[in-house]
């Protein structure tokens, strides 16, 4: 059975009767653009095959249901200002419902079913929100565009959840397209597609999900976020997007180590953000390989935020021929990504059981994504 159709399953078994419609959203792998996106830098993520599912119904009163086959729980929440509290994951769903909602607004049912993976960096809770915010524009008539409504997804995960995450995720769930990369200015919104071009050369994307939960990663993810800002306001810049490669050595004598090291990874990243652009569009893989390393040992060394499971990923990927590989997503777990022709990737995934095996991690799951389609509407 298809994803969308188990989604209608379990509304009926849950609501007992059909739902009005199923809408879903991708979870994103981010291919290059790495905490830059709340320093209103670049960011290069593509939508994934790994769909969000939600199967929804409007009701005749304010009462919003939901749903999911993540653990099998269901939450109400009654329409009004007041924000949801206490839901656990029905935060993002019910999230979105309460930016969303006008006073006129009716509930809704909601069955949430998903096959992207959860906590590995793959944005799970992106595709929840994006999944949706798509639902609810249509069957609410809100009329907002796709920009917008993922700005109301990153509004549900900021002020409801509460976890201080920027723009990218949201922006790729919704507006990616089918072999292609976003990149996203994240001081204009502006967006600009990119062809990844990989299948033609025989390269597919591959992800290493180091099984290592980054659940508990919120507090390095703010501290992170702090350093930035606390960098911005010393060299006299509103965003970290404001400096260039030159302004390097005026950080390094104004800042202390660790803001320095921060300010760099950041500065250095938005340039190879760009840079994968023009690799890409001149189909220079081995710049693009470059660019990638890069990416993860500035993240490593400077920002901090890899884990030893990831590390070893990278360097098992590379050690089996990628073109390039780095971690994905906000770090202190999740996933590694690797460019990698599609016949080797049997090979990558016995190299990487043997690898973590043999350092004692828990054995990690690979499998290839597809840079797929963004949020839509399915039945
Ligand atoms: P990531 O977005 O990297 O997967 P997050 O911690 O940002 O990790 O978001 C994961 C959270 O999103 C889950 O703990 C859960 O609360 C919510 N979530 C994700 N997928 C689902 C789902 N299918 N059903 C319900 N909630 C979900
Ligand atoms: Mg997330």
């Amino acid at each position: 059975m298809s994803l969308a159709a188990s989604a209608v399953a379990g509304f009926e078994k849950t609501y007992g009767y059909a739902p009005t419609g199923v809408w879903s959203a991708p979870g994103r792998a981010n291919l290059i653009g790495e905490h830059t996106d709340y320093n209103a830098g670049f960011v290069l993520p593509f939508g994934i095959n790994n769909r969000t599912y939600a199967a929804i119904s409007l009701r005749q009163d304010r009462k919003c249901n939901v749903s999911s086959d993540l653990d099998g729980r269901s939450f109400s929440y009654e329409l009004s200002e007041e924000m949801p509290k206490g839901l656990d994951w029905a935060l993002y769903p019910l999230g979105v419902a309460w930016v969303m909602a006008s006073a006129k607004d009716q509930g809704f049912d909601c069955f949430i079913t998903s096959d992207v993976p959860v906590g590995a960096g793959l944005s799970s809770s992106a595709a929840v929100e994006s999944a949706m915010a798509i639902a609810l524009n249509e069957l609410w008539e809100c009329g907002k565009t796709k920009q917008e409504l993922a700005l109301i997804g990153q509004r549900a995960e900021n002020h409801v959840v509460g976890a201080p995450t920027g723009i990218m995720d949201q922006t790729a769930s919704m507006l990616a397209q089918a072999d292609a990369a976003v990149l996203i200015d994240c001081q204009s919104l502006e967006i600009k597609l990119v062809d990844l071009g990989l299948s033609e050369r025989g390269l597919v994307v591959a992800v290493i999900d180091t099984q290592v939960s980054h659940s508990h990663a919120y507090g390095g993810y703010g501290s992170r976020r702090k350093s930035c800002e606390d960098g911005a306001a010393a060299l006299g810049v509103e965003t970290l997007r404001e400096l260039s490669l030159s302004d390097l050595p005026r950080a390094k004598s104004q800042l202390d180590d660790v803001t320095y090291r921060r300010v760099k990874h950041v500065i250095t990243e938005n340039q190879r953000v760009l840079d994968t652009v023009d690799a890409l569009g001149r189909g220079n893989l081995q710049a693009l390989g470059r660019l990638l390393q890069e990416s993860h040992a500035s993240m490593r060394d400077d920002f901090e935020i890899s884990v030893p499971e990831l590390d070893l990923a990278v360097e098992t990927a590379m050690r089996v021929g990628a073109v390039g590989s780095r971690m994905t997503g906000g770090g202190f777990g999740g996933a590694a990504i690797a460019i990698i022709a599609a016949e080797r990737l049997q090979e990558l995934e016995r190299a990487a059981m043997d690898a973590f095996s043999a350092a004692g991690f828990k054995a990690p799951r690979v499998f290839s994504v597809v840079p797929s389609t963004g949020a839509k509407r399915e039945i």
